[in-house]
């Protein structure tokens, strides 16, 4: 029986956490700089680790019937974490959502806490081809299929089949890829789902055509994005026929600093956090690069990273 004790928007809760059913792990006050690959970002006031859907449904209904908000976290590797942390229960699919199963027709079901670098490496040793792309992309499944992660003209929208998910209300869905609309870095799927599994159609290929792929991918990526400094990939998305990153340098803005943010000097459409930034060093950051190629070039960038919690 598990009972704890948190502080929820200053009120001091007893969670009582038996009567919810939930087996997971459940931590507290958690430094989410800590999760987070730019290493920036105050606390989450809980996080809770569901062991499968079950608990997935349970911690969902807990948090509702106590007005907690909820926040579904992959890996970190897409978010700007606000300085002032995540209120409410933020939930982590990296633990209980990493079951793979390999189906008839070339077809894998992948929870939605895989990561994507293990499942490009499972599929290159069966010899299954398509996602040889995100070979380089540090996410999980999950956030691949909200985000439509892509690279080198792919994206994870053409190996979907179907996905999986549970609603806030703890009902779970099935989307068909027919009944859903990806665009760049954006899919149609519902906010208020926590995706939990993905069903991927993949081509039977000869291994060494794969390795390939995977080898020229991965040193496509060394020459132009090696990047040894935490940072949350690409900041913009790329205006229609442009690239975001051309824009920002010949705006004149590499290597431009605040705090303890920088504009990339291997590549500007990455910032760097150089070892002590804060949320809002990356948000002064973002706002003079909008700024100034609006200004230079009329063009208004989009911001590719997902901003959250307290200001
Ligand atoms: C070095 C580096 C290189 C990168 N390169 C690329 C690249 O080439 N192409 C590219 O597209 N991206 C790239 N990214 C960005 C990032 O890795 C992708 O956007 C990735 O898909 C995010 O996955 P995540 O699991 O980390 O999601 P998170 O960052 O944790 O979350 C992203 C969004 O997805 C939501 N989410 C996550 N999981 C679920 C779920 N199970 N159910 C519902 N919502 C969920 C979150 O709420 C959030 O809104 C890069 C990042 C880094 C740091």
């Amino acid at each position: 029986m598990q009972d704890a004790r948190c502080k929820i928007k200053n009120k001091t809760y007893n969670l009582q956490l038996a009567t919810c059913n939930f087996k997971g792990r459940m931590l507290f006050d958690v430094p989410m700089k800590d999760y987070t690959s730019f290493k920036i970002g105050g606390n989450a006031e809980v996080m809770a680790f569901p062991k499968n859907e079950n608990d997935l449904i349970s911690i969902i209904g807990f948090a509702a019937s106590k007005g907690f908000p909820i926040f579904v976290f992959g890996r970190g590797t897409n978010l700007l974490v606000m300085d002032n942390g995540i209120k409410g229960v933020v939930i982590n699919l990296s633990e209980g959502f990493k079951k793979i199963s390999w189906e008839e027709n070339d077809t894998v079901a992948v929870g939605a806490g895989v990561m994507l670098v293990e499942l490009v490496n499972l599929c290159k040793d069966r010899g299954l081809s398509g996602l040889e792309f995100a070979i380089g992309i540090p996410g999980t499944i999950g956030g691949a299929v909200v985000m439509n992660a892509g690279a080198y003209g792919s994206e994870i929208k053409d190996v979907i089949e179907r996905v999986e998910a549970v609603d806030i209300s703890g009902k779970k869905h099935s989307f068909d890829k027919s009944t859903l609309n990806f665009s760049y870095r954006k899919c149609s799927i519902p906010e208020n789902m926590v995706i939990t599994k993905a069903y991927l159609k993949l081509k039977k290929t000869g291994m060494e055509e794969i390795q390939d792929r995977v080898k020229e991918f991965k040193d496509r990526r060394k020459t132009t994005r090696a990047i040894n400094m935490p940072n949350a990939g690409s900041i913009f998305k790329n205006p229609h026929g442009l690239l975001a990153g051309k824009l920002i340098e010949e705006a004149g803005l590499k290597g431009i600093r605040v705090g303890g943010a920088q504009i990339s000097e291997i590549h500007a459409n990455y910032i760097v956090n150089l070892g002590n930034a804060t949320a809002m060093d990356v948000l002064t950051l973002l706002s003079m690069i909008r700024d100034r190629v609006f200004k230079t070039k009329g063009v208004l960038l989009e911001t590719e990273i997902q901003v959250v919690g307290e200001d």
